[in-house]
């Protein structure tokens, strides 16, 4: 029987290990695909294409030429746009598709979260006067609006390609992963007194939050967008799991 032809929609670290087991799985072949956002992305050991599809047609039309028999959605949970089209997708040609989506972050005791809808909300609750640390990453910078009066500090993981869009502050360029220790020095050095997030849950980046828990800061933290509909795997051994029922 012709083995399985899988594609894996990359670009977190659930995806990194799904690709690391199932690289040598008989009975499937996977590909997977970055969107090509991380200049020198780590290798995923895989075949891996990068880059857009060029758009909901040529996606379509990349499922049906490579032959494709399922789709392993493993795209970031703010990867809304990616995720549903990949869900329509899939559905119009019989692929089978499934989302693998960590469960969301919640507050423990000792948090002090406050929940915006989008970027835009973080002026009505973070006051200037502020020192603020936006680890929210690059592509969404330009929706946080008018952020004046408050000094703000936005990690990314590339140099910059362009200027500083906020009026004070400055980038934090460094690569991840941050244990607990890196996220409270940093936090210190800066003198930060708020902290943005996105609900990506899992644990691989959940170190900024614990950091926020032992130094008191304030947490803002920006919903997940709407999650298109269709099966859902909280984990990488549910993913494995079913993509082998799969192959
Ligand atoms: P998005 O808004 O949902 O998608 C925008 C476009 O990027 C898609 O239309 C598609 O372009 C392309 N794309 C997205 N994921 C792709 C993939 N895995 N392979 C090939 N093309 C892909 O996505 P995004 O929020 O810009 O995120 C881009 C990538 O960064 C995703 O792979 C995501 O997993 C990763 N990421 C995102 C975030 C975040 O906060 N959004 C955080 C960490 C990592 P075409 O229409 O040309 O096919």
């Amino acid at each position: 029987m012709a083995a399985l032809r899988l594609l894996l929609l990359a670009g977190t670290a659930e995806a990194r290990q799904l690709a690391a087991a199932l690289g040598g799985q008989p009975g499937i072949r996977v590909t997977a695909s970055l969107a090509g956002a991380t200049r020198m992305p780590e290798p995923l050991g895989v075949a891996t294409r990068i880059g857009g599809f060029g758009g909901r047609a040529a996606f379509a039309e990349y499922l049906c030429r490579e032959r494709v028999g399922a789709v392993l959605d493993a795209t970031h949970p703010f990867a809304a746009a990616m995720s549903h089209r990949s869900a329509q997708v899939c559905a119009e040609l019989g692929v089978a598709y499934a989302q693998v989506l960590r469960p969301a972050w919640r507050p423990h005791e000792g948090d002090c979260w406050e929940f915006l809808n989008t970027e835009a909300d973080a002026q009505k609750h973070i006051p200037p006067g502020s020192t603020v640390f936006l680890a929210t990453g690059r592509q969404t910078l330009g929706r946080f609006g008018d952020l004046s009066g408050r000094k703000v500090h936005a990690r990314l993981t590339d140099p910059p390609s362009g200027p500083f869009p906020f009026e004070d502050g400055g980038w934090v360029v460094d690569r991840p992963p941050f244990g607990l220790d890196d996220e409270i020095r940093t936090f210190q050095r800066l003198r930060v007194d708020w902290l943005v997030v996105k609900n990506s849950g899992g644990s691989s980046s959940r170190a900024k939050l614990d950091a926020a828990r032992a130094l008191g800061l304030p947490v803002a933290m920006i919903r997940r967008p709407l999650q298109p509909e269709g099966p859902k795997l909280e984990t990488v051994a549910a993913a494995l799991t079913w993509a082998r029922r799969h192959g």
